[in-house]
């Protein structure tokens, strides 16, 4: 199918009235996806890391790092990483995930979820997404697991591999908290540990209790793209002391602390995050809660532009949470999605950075033959998703 837009046309249509609702909102220039913003202490903690020669993994910054990171969450425990990929493979090693078990991931995510699955040499079992919170769909979820996995020994078996059913990874889609009440019960009740992918969440609460603070362990990043950023890092949250001990542990080589012998009691992973990076952080977690702010003004301002324009809604916070609203994201409605690529090209055209949700994971090569559920619904959201320019700084906010 060939699209043809013809900019010249005013005649209205929804690509065009898209382009124009965007541009209401963030002025006629180019817009990115999501910019970063440094507008604090950054250079000042970036010298005095540099000033102290600490700039690898010791030094003060990591410390105030984990510590600023759990007064925020209410994690009790925080491990900071290199990225939050490395935060995922060891919050599911911790959880027990091992070769040849199986883990629930929804085929609605970045890569990243499904490659920390595999890191760990199980396999991703792609589950279905709700059409509200974007999430995992819960009762869908259950009805499958009831019908497709039986307990043996307290553990949760997949019927058809006969393989341990270890773990699921719910994830909170462009900082939406999932129904993760609705997941604990299930997991609960049929025997699978949950680590949370909270990548995109940091400063979304459900019902009031940060993300990434429910289950067993929950991880960030602070990649370039994400609410804020160390450059590249990430966080395993835990209320743990074990866990945590052991995650710290093992993302620090297995060292065993000793005045100057190298022992190392296990095959660990140089996983630790840089103070440089830590520093970069520090200062970043400091204007949190502006950024927070002008992404939600952002969103309000994207939802007076929109509500007068057909065919389309943007994506709100799910009941009792409160979001981030990390990517802002438009839902083509079900009548309007032979649109979706038009609309791409042209916002993309006219310098406005929009993309479509990820290609969801039995789509790609690497998970093309990994078990699954009916995924109806994720697969007619990839059609319906556009995320839209969502950087903090288009809105002059800042408190
Ligand atoms: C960003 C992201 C990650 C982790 O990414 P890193 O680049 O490794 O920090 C994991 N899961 C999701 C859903 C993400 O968006």
């Amino acid at each position: 199918m060939c699209i043809i837009y013809n900019p010249m046309n005013k005649q209205a249509s929804l690509p065009n009235n898209i382009v124009s609702a965007i541009h209401s909102v963030v002025g006629s220039g180019r817009a990115g996806l999501h910019e970063p913003t440094f507008s604090g202490n950054e250079w000042l903690y970036i010298k005095e890391c540099l000033d102290s020669t600490f700039v690898s993994s010791v030094g003060k910054f990591v410390d105030r790092f984990e510590d600023d990171l759990a007064d925020y969450t209410g994690a009790k425990y925080v491990v900071a990483v290199v990225n939050g990929t490395a935060a995922l493979h060891v919050a599911l090693l911790l959880a027990g995930v091992k070769a040849n078990d199986e883990v629930l991931v929804p085929a609605l995510t970045f890569i990243a979820t499904a490659n920390a699955i595999s890191y760990c040499g199980a396999q991703p079992h792609l589950v279905d997404s709700d059409d509200v919170t974007l999430g995992i769909a819960t009762s869908k979820l259950r009805c499958y697991l009831q019908a497709h996995t039986q307990q043996h020994g307290g553990q949760c078996v997949n019927s058809s591999t006969g393989k341990v059913i270890r773990a699921m990874v719910p994830m909170h889609t462009f900082g939406h908290p999932v129904d993760i009440d609705g997941l604990l019960s299930v997991s609960y009740d049929f025997n699978i540990m949950l680590v949370e992918d909270a990548a995109e969440s940091l400063g979304s609460f459900y019902h009031g209790q940060h993300t990434g603070t429910f289950g067993s362990m929950g991880t960030l990043s602070f990649n370039g793209n994400k609410t804020i950023t160390t450059g590249g890092g990430g966080a395993i949250l835990t209320n743990d002391v074990t866990i945590a001990r052991r995650a710290k542990h093992i993302t620090t080589t297995a060292k065993v602390p000793h005045a100057w012998e190298f022992i190392h009691d296990e095959i660990g992973y140089n996983y630790r995050l840089p103070n440089l990076n830590a520093a970069l952080g520090c200062a970043q977690l400091e204007q949190l809660q502006g950024k927070l702010s002008a992404k939600r003004e952002l969103f309000k301002r994207y939802q007076t532009a929109f509500s007068s324009v057909d065919g389309v809604t943007l994506v709100t916070e799910p009941a009792q949470c409160h979001s981030n609203y990390w990517l802002q994201t438009l839902m083509l409605n079900v009548d309007q999605i032979h649109h979706r690529d038009a609309i791409l090209e042209v916002t993309n055209n006219f310098g406005l950075m929009t993309r479509p949700v990820w290609r969801l994971m039995h789509q790609l090569t690497p998970f093309a033959n990994c078990p699954r559920m009916d995924l109806s619904t994720a697969e007619l959201l990839s059609k319906r998703l556009i995320n839209i320019p969502s950087s903090p700084g288009l809105v002059d906010f800042f408190e």
